[in-house]
């Protein structure tokens, strides 16, 4: 039987919705790797690296650094670029601490994953002229808001050799959830390799909101961690990475 045209067009639109489906998984699903290779898992079985997003936060970025200090855990904060022009001196304390800067773009916009090419450029090197004026060293590591990824971001990440790190767990601390809850959520789900996200910043979107519950949660969550007989490494050490390069001795060192 031929093919008519209204046929012909069903299957164009059956094709085009599928296109559009995959495309939106790729973009929307913080596991895909079909544009852009992202690491949700680190090579030490026996570890977990702890990322924290949305930061420098005055209040919270330092009540998470302390508890780090305080039990001796490095960790990896993906920092949003306005933050970190806004706080330079708590970006240079986290880098001095020991722990990994990653780039978190600029602003956070909700909207930024539909950005053109040219609005990724800016969006991250922008945030990583930041973080090395702050730090003396930019960010090797990018962590897209929400974790969604398109094809628009991968030249920009091509040209400043920025790897993708995701995550394979989240404690969801940014939606209202207590301590508690957060710490079994991890404590429980947490494996061997995991990259673990939470929160000590608050997106731009989210500024009046509060992490309080995340910096009463995290030395519950390393306690219990440790009690399954898990390590703590930076997410450079846990990727294979090297230390990101020294620029520049920040302004304040010079002097
Ligand atoms: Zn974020």
């Amino acid at each position: 039987m031929p093919v008519t045209n209204l046929e012909a067009g069903e299957w164009a639109l059956a094709a085009a919705a599928a296109a559009g489906a995959f495309h939106a998984a790729n973009v929307f699903y913080a596991g895909s790797q079909w544009f852009i290779h992202a690491d949700r898992r680190i090579t030490d079985a026996g570890a977990v690296a702890l990322t924290f997003d949305d930061g420098p936060h005055p209040v919270f970025t330092p009540a998470v650094a302390e508890t780090l200090a305080a039990l001796n855990v490095p960790a990896a904060f993906f920092l949003i670029g306005r933050y970190v022009r806004e706080q330079p001196a708590l970006t240079r304390d986290l880098a001095a601490a020991g722990h990994v800067l990653g780039n978190h773009t600029w602003d956070h916009h909700r909207w930024g994953v539909f950005g053109s090419s040219r609005y990724w450029h800016e969006q991250l090197a922008r945030t990583n002229d930041a973080i090395a004026a702050a730090a003396g060293r930019p960010a090797m590591l990018f962590r897209p808001p929400m974790g969604f990824k398109t094809w628009r971001q991968a030249k920009a990440l091509k040209a400043m050799n920025l790897r993708v790190a995701a995550w394979r767990l989240r404690a969801f601390d940014t939606l209202p959830i207590s301590a508690a809850a957060i710490a079994r959520r991890i404590g429980e789900q947490a494996c061997g390799g995991d990259i673990i996200t939470l929160h000590d910043g608050l997106e731009p979107a989210r500024r009046t909101c509060s992490q309080e519950q995340t910096c009463r949660a995290l030395p519950e969550i390393i306690k219990r961690l440790r009690d399954r007989g898990l390590r703590f490494v930076s997410l450079t050490h846990g990727l294979n990475l090297p230390a990101a390069p020294a620029i520049a001795a920040p302004p304040e060192a010079k002097a």
